[in-house]
């Protein structure tokens, strides 16, 4: 990154309703976590949300480690954890049955299964109530860019203006594409029908269907959801048109092809269909115009990591699009965007392309499951392959320095109570042990803890907004450096 002279952004002209600092494409988990870290720093955000009700889809989805971690550090978690069922964490990769290896530095170890239409109402509420604003059924259907802005062209017509634009509208986005930005990688092979009904059948008997299945097949479940509900999947192949929703006779059909009977299902609750796609967005960024969460890739759900994905996204490009607004900032702090998310999306890409192998039924695939099996047993391999995962393994490459350097920093005790208790407002933060160290002219956007009982085997860290260690020292001249290389310009 560039850490030279830089210019703040020119402010926009007041004109109410119309004009934004940033424009958000997407009010799924994503656009939803990004608008919410835009408040923390007063950018005035816009939602837009082509959709006018939540998705009728109730899946359940999987929050990992870091992403738990992230919530905790925003005051969130409370709130999600009354609405999830916490599993512990094990049995991730593959869903290799393996305990959760030894010694996982968090006390945030386990894994929070929460509907994903909850967990979307409940980051757009933070969102809305840190003043963001967002707009249902608000489409986003076209953009220009200049030196100062983007303007927005909505699908009625309406045009606003914003000086960026973050397209968070999914797999499909109208954001990436419009942008010309390649998204290479290999279509889905695999379709699937999921959905929840009602079954004709006893347990016993679906029990016994299902295990006679799965001998051979992984793809395929029907799983108490409660009461008379189950939750089914099952292969989609010859199941015609993707782009058209699938029907109940579809999934009887299937059910008929695959099981030999349908288990009398009748009484959908919800429908849908999902594919392993797999697929990297080229670029992050075109100028003003951004991507995140699906948007910017795509893969099977296998591990349940794609929404993890999108959330960490938001919580590394927020702060730093805040600081670019804010004129505190060098316009290269914002590629450090895709500098340092591509490489995690590339990572997760081909973790699920593994993952993915390994449920395969024929013969070789199974003989590598079962090595695979074995060698969880050593804590090492089932502790790295848990860290791809839960992503607490990410080391974002900020240059030569100690192995913490780069990483999240775990969730120590400070004299005050928790570290994450700390980072609710998105600030950076200098944990001090010496209390010889200051965060001068940048105290106004970096907090400053002098604790020497702080949990820390060394002397100081510094954190940016989003938890990761950008400073390990206990020198003065060497940490300015660094506090103006996230952070920009000291005031005063
Ligand atoms: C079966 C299944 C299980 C999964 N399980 C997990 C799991 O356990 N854990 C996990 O991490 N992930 C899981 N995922 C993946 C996860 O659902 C996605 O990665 C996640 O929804 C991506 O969030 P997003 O906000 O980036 O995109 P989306 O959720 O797709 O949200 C995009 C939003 O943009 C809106 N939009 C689209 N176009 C426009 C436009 N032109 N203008 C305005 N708005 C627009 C859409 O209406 C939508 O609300 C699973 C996926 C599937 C299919």
């Amino acid at each position: 990154m560039d850490s030279g002279q830089f210019t703040a952004e020119p402010s926009s002209n007041d004109t109410a309703e119309r004009e934004f600092d940033v424009i958000i494409a997407g009010c799924g988990p994503t656009g939803a976590m990004l608008a919410a870290e835009l408040r923390l720093h007063d950018v005035r955000v816009l939602v837009l949300e082509k959709e006018t009700e939540p998705a009728s889809f109730v899946r359940i989805v999987a929050l990992h480690m870091r992403s738990i971690e992230l919530m905790a550090m925003r005051g969130l978690l409370d709130r999600l954890l009354k609405h999830g069922r916490r599993r512990p964490v094990g049995g991730l990769f593959a869903a290799i049955p393996a305990p959760a290896p030894k010694d996982l530095e968090s006390p945030y170890a386990c894994l929070l299964g929460i509907p994903q239409p909850v967990l979307v109402r409940l980051l757009e509420e933070h969102a809305v109530a840190l003043g963001a604003r967002v707009r249902h059924g608000g489409t986003v259907a076209g953009f220009e860019q200049d030196d100062e802005g983007v303007t927005v062209e909505l699908a009625d017509g309406e045009r606003l203006r914003a000086r960026y634009l973050v397209g968070c509208d999914g797999g499909r986005s109208t954001v990436r594409k419009l942008l010309g930005v390649g998204f290479p990688g290999e279509p889905s092979r695999n379709e699937t029908l999921m959905g929840e009904m009602e079954v004709g059948v006893p347990p016993e008997e679906i029990a016994a269907g299902v295990a006679r299945v799965r001998e051979s097949r992984q793809r395929f479940w029907l799983r108490p959801f409660g009461g008379e509900v189950y939750s089914v999947v099952v292969p989609a192949a010859g199941v015609g048109d993707r782009a058209v929703p699938p029907t109940l006779d579809d999934f009887r059909r299937q059910l008929r092809a695959v099981a030999g009977t349908d288990f009398g299902v009748h009484s959908p609750r919800w429908l849908s269909r999902f594919g392993d796609a797999t697929r990297l967005a080229e670029h992050y960024r075109v100028g003003r115009v951004l991507l995140a969460g699906d948007a910017a890739h795509i893969h099977p759900p296998t591990g349940g990591q794609g929404l993890n994905l999108g959330v960490q996204d938001a919580f590394n490009l927020g702060w730093k699009l805040a600081a670019r607004l804010g004129g505190r900032a060098p316009d290269a702090l914002l590629d450090t965007y895709q500098a340092e998310r591509r490489p995690v999306a590339e990572d997760v890409l081909d973790n699920t392309r593994a993952q993915m192998e390994l449920h395969a039924t024929d013969p070789g695939p199974r003989a590598v499951r079962r090595l695979l099996t074995e060698l969880m047993d050593i804590d090492e391999a089932n502790r790295r392959l848990t860290e791809k995962i839960t992503a607490v393994g990410i080391r974002y490459d900020f240059g030569e320095g100690p192995d913490l350097l780069g990483r999240r920093m775990p969730d120590v005790e400070v004299a005050r109570g928790s570290l994450y208790g700390l980072l609710h407002r998105g600030r950076g933060l200098l944990l001090d042990r010496t209390g010889r160290l200051t965060t001068g002219g940048w105290s106004d956007r970096v907090d400053h803890l002098a604790d020497p009982t702080a949990a820390l085997d060394v002397p100081c860290v510094l954190l940016r907004p989003d938890g990761h260690v950008a400073w390990v020292g206990d020198d003065q001249r060497d940490l300015d450096g660094h506090l103006s290389r996230w952070f920009g310009e000291p005031t005063g």
